[in-house]
Order: C-alpha cells, then sequence, then structure tokens
C-alpha cells in the first residue's frame, strides 16, 4: 500500500518546505522507494500560468504540458524523475472540478460544501498519484503556511484523510522557524509551539518537526521542542541554513529524516541510501578549479526565483566543468545600443531570457548586437532566441524593422508571428503551445554536436515562432536553423556557424536539466564561455 507523507509550513512562509520535501523524497528514493512528491497551492487560479513571474517566481512547465508551480522544478532536479500536472493542485482547480459536477447534477440535489465537498475533492486529489502502484510513498506539500485562512480546507482534508487510513500509513511533517535573538543569545521555541498549537486545534498532531535556524539546536532546545509539541526527541529534525540548496539531502541525512520517516510509516529501513552521485556533485560544485562570469539578460531581475531553472541549470551545468558560474543579473529594460559595450563588460557569455510584452525587448536586442558582434558566448532562451532572430534580420539581412508581431504587430518584416493555431484562441490560461514536442537536429549542426544525436524532445511555453517564409533568407544569410519540429516544421533551434557559441533555442532547455544530468545546451554553453574567458 502507498504511504502518505504531509509537509505543512508554520510561522513563516519561505521556509522551503520544496526544498525539504524533496531532499526526504531523494534520500528514500537513494534507498530504493519510489517516491513522488506534489504540491497543493491555496490560491485561487487554476494554475500559475497566468501569474506575472513577480508574484510567485518562473512558472515551471512540464512534460504533459501543464503550468505549474516552481517548487515542481525542485522536484524535478532532485529525483531526476518527471512531474505531471497530478503534481501540481490549486484551490482554483480543486473549486472547479467541485462546480463542474455540481452544473452535472453530480450531488443529486444536496447543498454543496466546503466540507464535505471540497475536502472530499482535496482527498481525490491527495490519493490519486497513489493509485495506480507506481509509487511507494507520495509526499504532498502543502503550501502556505498553517492558520492562512485559504489553508484551512486542506489542513481540514490532511486531518481527515491521516485519520481514514490510519497511523503508520500517513505521517505529517511540519516545518518551523526556530528564531534566533541575538540581544538575549537565545534560540526561542516559542513561535513553533505556538504554531503546533494551532494544528492541534485543527485536530493535526505533527509526527515530526523540521526547524529551520540558522544556529545549532542543542539537546535542551531540542527536548523543549519535543516536551512542548508532543513529537519524539528524535522527531525534532534541525534544518540549519545551507550554502546551496544541494547539501540539504545531506543534512536531512544526518539528521535521521528518512530513518524516523520509515519508522513511523512501519517501512524497512532496507538499504542505507546511495548517495554517492549526488556527493560527487557535490564535490564538483564547491571545489571549482575556474570561475566565469554569465550575463542574465531579462525585465524579471528583480525577482530571480523568475528565473529558477535558469539558475539552477547554471550550477548543475557549472559542476560538470568544475567551473563556478557567477550569474550577473542585467535589467534589460536599460539596456540600449550605447551603453551595451558598458553593462556587458567582463562577462564571458550572455543568456537572453524567456519573457512576454515589449518592455526590454530593445535592450534585449542590444544586448545581442554586441555580443554577436564580438564573438560572446550567446544563448537565447524561447524570447531570447526570438530577439536573436530579429536581431539578425535587422542589423545582417538588412529587413529594415523587423520584429516580433508581439511587439510590433505593423513591422514590415515579421520575422516572428503567431503560430496558425494561436490566433483564434481568446482564453490566456493554459492555451499556449506547451510541453514537450518532438526535434530533429540537422546533422552536423553545432546542435547535434552538442546533444551527441539527432532526435530530441524539449519542454514548449510560446505562443510566437520564427516566421517560415524567411527561411530560406535566414539559411542563405547565414543563420542556420539546425534543430525543427518533424511533424510541422517549426523552427527550435537557431546557430550561427562562424561565431564560437551563438545558439537560441525555442524551446526551455532549464525544465530538463537535472543534478543527473545537466542540460548539454547549458554544459557546452558555460564550456565555451570558460574557453572565451580563457582566452580574453
Ligand atoms: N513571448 C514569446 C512567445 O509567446 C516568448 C515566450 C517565452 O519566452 N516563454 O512566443
Amino acid at each position: 500500500m502507498t504511504k502518505y507523507i504531509f509537509v505543512t509550513g508554520g510561522v513563516t512562509s519561505s521556509l522551503g518546505k520544496g526544498i525539504i520535501s524533496a531532499s526526504l523524497a531523494k534520500l528514500l528514493q537513494a534507498r530504493g522507494y519510489r517516491v513522488t512528491i506534489q504540491k497543493f497551492d491555496p490560491y485561487i487560479n487554476i494554475d500559475p500560468g497566468t501569474l506575472n513571474p513577480y508574484e510567485h517566481g518562473e512558472c515551471y512547465v512540464t512534460e504533459d504540458g501543464a503550468e505549474t508551480d516552481l517548487d515542481l522544478g525542485h522536484y524535478e532536479r532532485f529525483l531526476n524523475t518527471p512531474t505531471s500536472q497530478s503534481n501540481n493542485i490549486t484551490t482554483g482547480r480543486i473549486y472547479q472540478n467541485v462546480i463542474n459536477r455540481e452544473r452535472e447534477g453530480a450531488f443529486l440535489g444536496k447543498t454543496v460544501q466546503v466540507v464535505p465537498h471540497i475536502t472530499d475533492e482535496i482527498k481525490r486529489n491527495f490519493r490519486m498519484l497513489g493509485e495506480n502502484g507506481e509509487y511507494d510513498i507520495v509526499i504532498t506539500e502543502i503550501g502556505g503556511t498553517v492558520g492562512d485562512i485559504e489553508s484551512l480546507p486542506f489542513v481540514e482534508a490532511v486531518r481527515q484523510f491521516k485519520w481514514e487510513v490510519g497511523s503508520g500509513n500517513a505521517l505529517v511533517i511540519h516545518l518551523t522557524l526556530i528564531p534566533y535573538l541575538a540581544a538575549a543569545g537565545e534560540l526561542k521555541t516559542k513561535p513553533t509551539q505556538h504554531s503546533v498549537k494551532m494544528l492541534l486545534e485543527y485536530g493535526i498532531q505533527p509526527d515530526i518537526l523540521v526547524c529551520r535556524t540558522e544556529h545549532h539546536i542543542n539537546q535542551d532546545v531540542r527536548k523543549k521542542i519535543a516536551l512542548f509539541c508532543n513529537v519524539n526527541i528524535n522527531a525534532v529534525i534541525e534544518s540549519i541554513d545551507a550554502s546551496t540548496i544541494y547539501d540539504v539531502p545531506l543534512l536531512m541525512l544526518k539528521e535521521q529524516l528518512d530513518k524516523t520517516v520509515l519508522t513511523k510509516l512501519k517501512l524497512p529501513n532496507k538499504n542505507e541510501p546511495n548517495l554517492e552521485n549526488w556527493k560527487d556533485f557535490l564535490g564538483r560544485l564547491k571545489n571549482p578549479l575556474s570561475e566565469i562570469r554569465i550575463g542574465l539578460v531579462g525585465k524579471y531581475v528583480e525577482l530571480p526565483d523568475a528565473y529558477k531553472s535558469i539558475i539552477e541549470s547554471f550550477v548543475h551545468a557549472g559542476a560538470k566543468n568544475e567551473c563556478k558560474v557567477k550569474v550577473i543579473t542585467i535589467q534589460s529594460e536599460h539596456m540600449t545600443p550605447e551603453n551595451a559595450v558598458e553593462k556587458l563588460k567582463g562577462l564571458h557569455g550572455v543568456l537572453v531570457a524567456p519573457g512576454f510584452g515589449q518592455r526590454g525587448f530593445e535592450g534585449k536586442i542590444a544586448a545581442i548586437k554586441y555580443v554577436r558582434e564580438n564573438n560572446i558566448p550567446f544563448f537565447g532562451i524561447c524570447l531570447g532566441m526570438q530577439c536573436a532572430v530579429v536581431e539578425y534580420g535587422r542589423n545582417v539581412l538588412g529587413l529594415t524593422n523587423a520584429s516580433s508581431t508581439e511587439m510590433n504587430p505593423e513591422t514590415p518584416h515579421p520575422v516572428i508571428a503567431m503560430m496558425e493555431d494561436q490566433k483564434n484562441i481568446k482564453n490566456m490560461g493554459g492555451t499556449m503551445r506547451l510541453g514537450a514536442y518532438a526535434c530533429d537536429l540537422k546533422a552536423g549542426s553545432k546542435a547535434a554536436a552538442i546533444y551527441g544525436k539527432t532526435h530530441i524532445s524539449e519542454r514548449h511555453r510560446h505562443r510566437y515562432e520564427f516566421n517560415n517564409e524567411y527561411l530560406k533568407a535566414y539559411k542563405e544569410g547565414g543563420m542556420t536553423p539546425s534543430g525543427m519540429n518533424p511533424d510541422n516544421g517549426l523552427v527550435e533551434i537557431v546557430e550561427l556557424k562562424n561565431h564560437p557559441f551563438f545558439i537560441g533555442a525555442q524551446f526551455h532547455p532549464e525544465l530538463k536539466s537535472t543534478v543527473a544530468n545537466p542540460h548539454p545546451l547549458f554544459v557546452n554553453f558555460v564550456a565555451a564561455s570558460l574557453a572565451y574567458a580563457r582566452k580574453n
């Protein structure tokens, strides 16, 4: 039977429930268990696809084309297994399902209420991934903080679920904060006590407390927490600030979080976790032989979470190259052809980020012109690739005022244009070209050499595309379309021959980079930037 672990959070937000969930899952996976993680978000949006990145950071897209919370990215990067729509549920989706069923008449004249109908639908979703025998353990992260009005139905559903499946089949891990009061020179347990009290009020006794702290928690503090929160002392787990999120699985191993979980779930403590590859990665990450500076040009740079997967992909690719990658964020809105030299000074490579809308578009074009002309390694992702096409059209092919119709619907040269099947779409949510699509790489191209094969599949999230009416002009003018969708002929990758590294991808490689499998495009971009650094 599948076992269920719920992860709740107390005291404050941003304690890192996603990383704790991913780290625990990693340890259980490394012991041979089949584990998955799902996230329940208490907001009303059906999914984060329509959210501005400034709200909740990047929107993470799964293989099946779901637009999801960025924590799913952590799950995939840690576990190296794909997630799907079923791994991210919001309050909006729960209500939508219930309301649709109400309209169908499925409730047979009953009054539809938060309890039991909403909580039943939540529980149905808790169970979903565990039902087909694919997983031994399902970890469910409950977004938000216990005590928030909006997470109440989720907390109530956890209470009911735990009672229904019985002890030994489900447990609750509560993540809390142990603040340090410098004036008193003490770690304070009271916020944790209050947070647990609140959970108890809702009928949930947490089984394990994971305590975020800036200082080590000594035995006395552990005893105190255990006594006042009703848990075993070995269920008080310290989660001390780490220099990298990738340290957390090892920190949790030291605290025996995995062992405590297995004992409580009455699962055999089989094999010690095999973390050889993980440790090897950490060794490389922490002992770089060189250092490079990569510019990340985008318009959401004030909130680095907006580019989470890109930043993590650089961590993976850096470790692979035994090179520390310093990512310098640059606001594209403030870039101009005049200040590009100044802003890009000292960089060994430039990545132009994905994005939507006009703001910062011309800045991205200015950055690309500079790196193209100065042989600085360039990597463009989605909008970044589209900008590279526009820049090349304007400045090399002589297509005056070339643009994307997203930015200028009146452009005389719509080298990037809306996809045909996007033109009649009115709804914004979930209607882009989303998820995994096949791509054929041109034999002999840089892309094919980088991937080491000619058939690939990558994830997408866009409405606009390379306009194939200009294909001939670009080919003849020196920009090679080196990746094409075999089914509809859409251009997926463009590259320049006479440049050390100039690649634009219409898809999002950053969504598939994991600790176990750093993405080849990032690995090679870092290698090219390193080569540039050595030469200059
Ligand atoms: N705005 C562009 C499009 O919709 C690029 C999207 C992106 O960068 N994800 O095609």
